[in-house]
This record gives C-alpha cells, structure tokens and sequence, in this order.
C-alpha cells in the first residue's frame, strides 16, 4: 500500500483515526524537568532561548537544563553581557563539562566535538544579537504582545542556532499557550502591562524531521527504509496536507501523537508496533510484518 493504492477514502479514513486518537490521549508534549530548574526557565528571559537552542541531538531535558546549570556555575550572573563576555571558548568548555556524563550513547566523537562547537558559537551569538538588537532583554522580541503563528515562526528564525524544526516547534507551543518559554513570557510581559497572546492557530504547520517522516511514511506504506535528509523535501506536502485534513482548525497539533510515538514506539530498527497506538490506523509496515 501506498498514498496512490490507499486513494483518498483511506487517507481521509486515516487522517479521522488520527483526530480521534489525539483526542482520546489528551496528549501533552511538555518534558520533566527538575522544579528548581523550570521555576528558572519561567523566570528568565535568555534561560528559554539557551534551552532551545542546545535541544538537538541531546535529550530535550538535559538541553533544557543547562541554562539553569550555568547560571549556578556563574554564581548567577546568567544574562546575556556576561555569558557573552566569557566567549565562545569558555562557553564551548562549560558546555563540555555540563555534557560530560549526558551524552547519548550512540553520539560519535566527532559529532559531540561538532555540538560543542556549534552549539556554543551561537550562544555567543544570540546573546550579541539580544544585547544589541532588543536591549538586553529577549522579552523585547515579543513587546507588541499580539502575533499570529507565522509572526513567531519568523522572529525565532532569526535567532542563531533556531533552525525551521526548532522554531515550528516553539511557535506551537506558543499557539497551544504551553511550554517553559511560553508561560515565562506571558507572566513576564504581564508585569510590564502587555498581553502576550499568539492567534490562527490554521497557520501552524508541523516540524518535519526523521521522526515525522519515518512515521508518516510507515504508516501510509510509501517506504521501506526511512530516507535519507535530502529527500525529507519530497514528503513535505504529503505531511502538511493530511495535518489540515485531520486537524484544520490546528494543523499543527498532529505533532503531538507523532512527537509521542517517534519517542516510545517507530524506532528505526525494532519498531514496537504492537503497542504503538498508531498501529490500528492501520499502519501499513506494522500489517506488512503481521504485527
Ligand atoms: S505501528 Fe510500528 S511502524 Fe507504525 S508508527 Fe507505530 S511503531 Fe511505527
């Protein structure tokens, strides 16, 4: 089976399975994280933005975490002068000691050497654009308090280090009112007299990466083996299109089951399709194994 074999009845049939499911598991995407550390990330400006960008290739929840790790390292002088002052080397150090005992343990030498230095470069980066460009105050990027999803997805684009993934996924959260940075920025902007509020929610669009396109594509039968990153491009449509078919009101909100079960169940080699609750979809590689 594929998209051409299923024909629309059996996209529409799965794109309605998939509302069903998102709604009978009520799903949450938030992370655990230690209180002392979220209370942080509520509290500070730059904490969120810091988090954001270390989430790739290490667990979300340790990238969340650094901020508030360095901050006690810097004996809390966290903000963005300081942290830019000490420079990408010492940065890049901190970083290495804070990741010391975190890595995952797939992650090749040259790629953990390769996060440090990037990762570090547009810390450095980011603080020189907060300091110079919105005053030293990362809040000021949201001061006008109204936007629409788009609007988000474009000013975290412009962050060093925020690429389209990172970006669509915090300009969801900010339209699902959830996530440390969205709560921390409307408590903060409404201390200043400013509502934060982020609007059209039919303007979001899912953050494709290997998870959502392993799953997508497993699901309807268009593969055998996940492609590879230079061909993620041909999928895209197909993703965005059964996300409005199934959510039109919040396109967007398919990453929830697909964030969840690229986490627990469609891993690369060994799914576990037979607990997988998109199995019954049906999924078409867990009926072509017989699971
Ligand atoms: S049923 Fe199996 S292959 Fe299909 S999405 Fe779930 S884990 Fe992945």
């Amino acid at each position: 089976m594929s998209i051409k074999t299923l024909r629309f009845e059996g996209i529409k049939k799965r794109a309605t399975k998939f509302k069903k499911l998102s709604e009978e598991f009520s799903l949450n995407q938030e992370f655990s994280i230690d209180q002392e550390v979220e209370k942080f990330l509520n509290k500070d400006h730059l904490a969120p933005i810091i988090g954001t960008i270390c989430d790739q290739q290490i667990t979300t929840e340790h990238a969340w975490t650094f901020p508030y790790w360095l901050h006690n390292k810097l004996n809390g002088k966290f903000s963005a002068q300081s942290i830019y002052k000490l420079g990408t080397k010492k940065i890049e150090k901190l970083l290495s000691l804070f990741m010391e005992d975190k890595w995952p343990s797939g992650m090749a030498d040259k790629d953990r050497k390769n996060y440090l230095k990037n990762i570090s470069r547009y810390i450095i980066k980011t603080c020189e654009l907060i300091i110079n460009v919105y005053d030293n105050d990362a809040d000021n990027m949201f001061k006008n308090g109204k936007f629409t999803a788009p609007e988000i997805y474009f000013i975290l684009r412009s962050l060093p280090g925020i690429g389209p993934k990172k970006a669509s996924m915090i300009a969801r959260d900010f339209v699902k009112a959830e996530g440390p940075w969205y709560k921390g920025i409307q408590d903060r902007l409404e201390k200043k007299g400013i509502k934060f509020k982020v609007e059209r929610k039919n303007l979001t669009e899912v953050p494709v990466d290997v998870h959502v396109v392993k799953i997508f594509g497993r699901v309807m039968g268009e593969f055998r083996k996940t492609p590879s990153r230079d061909k993620f491009l041909d999928y895209w449509p197909d993703i965005q299109n059964f996300a409005k078919l199934a959510f039109p009101s919040f396109p967007g909100k398919i990453d929830e089951i697909l964030w969840l079960v690229g986490r627990q169940y469609c891993y690369e080699s060994e799914p576990d399709c037979k607990n997988c609750p998109l199995k019954d979809i049906p999924c078409e590689y867990a009926k072509r194994k017989g699971l």
